[in-house]
């Protein structure tokens, strides 16, 4: 499918931590001429902000205080061909995808506050369509309209040999227990917080890419979004 000039579409991707989300959300934005937002780096960038600065996040009226503080932006990177997270003007693209960071993330998106401070945002952003989200809550709360919702699993020793490798890559010192403990964790607590737990919305498409490849499971999805178009 070429970049159209057909009606520009939401196009949601939930699922559980490390399944390809961004993947298949960057081959579809690249392919579709759209918008691809990593809700993920926005909650990675807020509990940055509160390791560095020292928030105690049990503390309401501290956590309204700094998220008062806090600057999020995406920007484009034309030479990465792809979005970075910037934190009050700052690129924290690479930092934020830290095994510090990722211990504490789950624990500080469960916030109420802290939710509705990401979620509005996102919501801006999506204002005029032509863009795909990845995260846990998008088809669910942030666009429950959206055209087309995808789910995404894959087998959970698949899941963690990817992040492996990904991390490993940065980190050499990285253990495949310490990222297996993440992961489970991280599913634990994001599919079991009061606010916008993770769910698959009743209208989503489930797409398991345990065993396809990238073109595959991109082969899937554009026969979905040709369906949602129309
Ligand atoms: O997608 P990623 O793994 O980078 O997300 C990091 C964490 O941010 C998740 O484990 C989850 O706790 C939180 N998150 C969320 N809602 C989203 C996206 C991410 O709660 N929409």
């Amino acid at each position: 499918m070429a970049k159209t000039a057909l009606k520009p579409i939401i196009i949601t991707i939930d699922g559980w931590s490390s399944c390809g989300k961004s993947t298949l959300a960057r081959q579809l934005a690249k392919k579709l001429g759209y918008i691809y937002i990593d809700s993920g780096a926005m909650y990675r960038a807020i509990t940055l902000y509160f390791l560095r600065n020292h928030v105690d996040w049990t503390a309401p009226e501290e956590v309204h205080e700094a998220l008062g503080d806090i600057e999020l932006e995406f920007r484009f990177n034309e030479k990465a061909e792809k979005s970075e997270m910037f934190l009050n003007g700052e690129n924290v693209e690479f930092v934020i995808r830290d095994l510090v960071v990722a211990e504490k993330v789950s624990e500080i998106a469960a916030i109420r506050e802290v939710r509705e401070f990401a979620v509005a945002q996102q919501r801006r952003m999506g204002k005029k369509k032509g863009i795909v989200m990845d995260g846990r809550d998008i088809g669910t709360v942030v666009f429950p309209k959206a055209e087309l919702k995808i789910f995404m699993t894959a087998d959970n020793a698949i899941r963690v040999e990817r992040r492996f490798r990904e991390l490993f890559d940065k980190n050499p010192n990285i253990t495949i227990e310490e990222v297996k403990n993440n992961l489970e964790m991280r599913d634990y607590i994001d599919s079991n917080r009061e606010v916008s737990p993770l769910r698959q919305a009743a209208d989503a498409r489930v797409l398991d890419n345990s065993s396809i490849t990238a073109e595959e499971q991109l082969k899937v999805a554009l026969g979905w979004v040709r369906e949602a178009i129309g």
